[in-house]
């Protein structure tokens, strides 16, 4: 099974645009590890739909689930506005119902 950076997609184990060795088993540099570890693997469409309990993706929920019981202050901290945003819009959107 061939695996690719998961920061510039390039094929592990075969070469990189870098013609390093691979960093490790997701990275194909330490270039693209230290990108690659700062970007992160949800999208805001994606935290904005968990924060509303729409994220209609059991797996990914769980993996934003764990990711902050790891302690990802970044994510955290991006889902937090989501939450707030959401609590905002919502009462404003929404006047008769009750939620
Ligand atoms: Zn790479």
């Amino acid at each position: 099974m061939t695996k690719y950076c998961l920061h510039c997609g390039s094929a592990l184990g075969i070469d990189c645009g870098d013609a390093e060795p691979d960093f490790n088993d997701d990275f194909c540099s330490n270039i693209c590890y230290q990108k690659g570890i700062n970007k992160s693997k949800f999208t805001d469409m994606q935290l904005m739909m968990f924060a509303d309990g729409e994220l209609n993706d059991r797996e990914l929920s769980m993996d934003i689930i764990s990711a902050l019981i790891k302690g990802d202050k970044e994510l955290k901290g991006r889902l937090d506005v989501f939450v707030k945003t959401s609590t905002l819009l919502r009462s404003l959107l929404t006047k008769e119902e009750d939620i």
